[in-house]
């Protein structure tokens, strides 16, 4: 916390900073008496400052400061009683900077009336089905083992990919435990609209209420559903609500991140954010339920000037050697071993030839870096998983690897597509994340310090006074004001 803010507080709250910094220096007593009692009032005056510095900090930093804390539920809203409630709102794709565009007035208003956060950084790779995992579990895509959207794992043999529900809802994919798995097993009600990996059973539990994927119901149906659940019966009726709205990250694939089709669909979604706060009003609930909404990623604009031709350089042979990629932007390549070989040799080959690529684009100069699996740095806590591939080729922000067989100016084409996309380094500005939250026990109009999403699962844990299971959330449910 800044040392002003510290000020801040204490001169608005606390008298014996008042008291103390008001003291008229010529006033002082001159005996010696005097000086001793002086000190010693200083000590203790010092002792409490300082002592009421550490309290304060503490409260801002558990978000108890304001109004009741979880720990005072069941709360009242004038006719029915409510335990802790969350309603956690997912909005794919959103830009953390979009926050600043003036589009929307109510993410804003949630921002005024609670807090925002300088920015969330999301985990690597920052794409969708990774990153819905982690805000849910607090575990790294290494962790908790959905990696990407699709990938391979040879402990298994089997292949992931998101477009197969059948198939990939499995529960031997889903690492972790989800929020709304640690509340109906620690005896709370659950209720998810649409979440990444909602429909997936985890030993014989599920959330209590599930309104499986379709790309056909609205934000303001989810809004009416999520509010009818809070109409429901206090035992019927669920303390966690998380709910998906895939929208503006199609948008903004489609057209770019700055396209206005894809700020416009983000001014609908912030609509229907209000109509969602205005529900919450009309319930008396303003100041009972915790609405907290986040995205999984940022995104970033592509350009045909930012294609880098893998095939310029590597040969036939060579490009013979990939069995598959999966992931993407960030290349995760699986090498095709030939009999007599070994995979680290073809890796070796292969890791050769994306050097020489990078050489052939100035070496540190690259708009890429390649990493064979063991040397991927360690900040993207992404090395330790069988299901990621040994070769990982990472672009820089906006910049795509293709093949001239995907696009080539030679041959007339002209707009690459798609115009948006993400899953560049994490710490990038523009895969940063957005937080607004807003309930009984955050304080109002605060910034808070920018963290990892994986924070969140403890956090959630802590609104709902559950206990939660093992995550890599560092702060304990505590997200520091900036
Ligand atoms: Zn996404």
């Amino acid at each position: 916390m800044a040392d002003n803010e510290s000020s801040g507080l204490l001169s608005a709250s606390h008298p014996h900073y008042t008291s103390l910094t008001s003291a008229d220096p010529h006033a002082a007593p001159s005996s010696n008496a005097g000086r001793r009692r002086t000190l010693i009032n200083g000590i203790i005056v010092g002792v409490i400052v300082i002592s009421s510095v550490c309290l304060v900090y503490a409260m801002w930093c558990v978000g108890f400061l304001r109004g009741a804390s979880a720990a005072t539920a069941p709360y009242n809203n004038g006719t029915h009683d409510f335990q802790p409630t969350v309603i956690f709102i997912s909005l794919d794709g959103v830009v953390n900077h979009d926050l600043d565009l003036h589009l929307t007035p109510h993410l804003s208003h949630i921002a005024d009336t609670g807090v925002r956060a300088h920015w969330m950084t999301p985990s690597f790779p920052p794409i969708t089905f990774p990153n819905h995992w982690s805000l849910v579990t607090g575990l790294y895509p290494e962790s908790h083992g959905i990696v990407g959207n699709y990938f391979y794992d040879s402990e298994l043999d089997d292949h992931f990919n998101y477009k197969d529900p059948s198939h990939s809802w499995d529960e031997k994919w889903w690492g972790g435990e989800p929020i709304w798995i640690t509340a109906v097993r620690q005896d709370k009600k659950s209720g998810v609209i649409m979440w990444p990996g909602c429909s997936t059973t985890f030993n014989d539990l599920q959330p209590t209420l599930s309104v499986p994927f379709s790309d056909a119901m609205t934000f303001d149906e989810k809004t009416d559903i999520a509010l009818e659940w809070l109409d429901l019966p206090m035992e019927a009726r669920p303390q966690f609500i998380g709910l998906y709205v895939p929208q503006i990250d199609q948008a903004g694939h489609k057209y770019g991140p700055y396209a206005n089709q894809t700020l416009t669909q983000l001014q609908h979604a912030d609509t229907s954010i209000g109509r969602l706060i205005e529900g919450l009003h009309d319930r008396n609930l303003t100041s009972i339920v915790h609405l907290i909404v986040v995205s999984d990623h940022g995104m970033s604009a592509t350009d045909a000037s930012r294609l880098v031709y893998i095939d310029d350089e590597l040969t036939s042979d060579e490009l013979g050697l990939i069995s598959q990629v999966e992931m993407y932007p960030t290349l995760g390549i699986r090498p095709k071993v030939p009999d007599g070989a070994t995979e680290d040799e073809v890796v070796e080959q292969l890791y050769q030839a994306f050097r020489r690529l990078w050489k052939r684009h100035g070496e540190e100069a690259a708009p890429f870096q390649v990493y064979k699996k063991p040397d991927f740095p360690a900040r993207y806590h992404f090395n330790n998983n069988v299901r990621i591939a040994p070769l990982l080729v990472l672009p820089d922000p906006g910049w795509n690897l293709v093949r001239r067989s995907d696009f080539d100016p030679g041959r007339g084409d002209t707009v690459y597509h798609p115009k948006g996309v993400h899953g560049y380094d994490n710490l990038s500005k523009q895969s940063r994340a957005i937080f607004v939250a807003r309930g009984p026990t955050w304080p109002e109009g605060e910034v808070l310090k920018p963290f990892w999403n994986v924070e969140l699962y403890q956090v959630l844990a802590r609104l709902l006074d559950i206990k939660p299971a093992h995550n890599n959330g560092t702060l304990h449910g505590r997200l520091p004001l900036e």
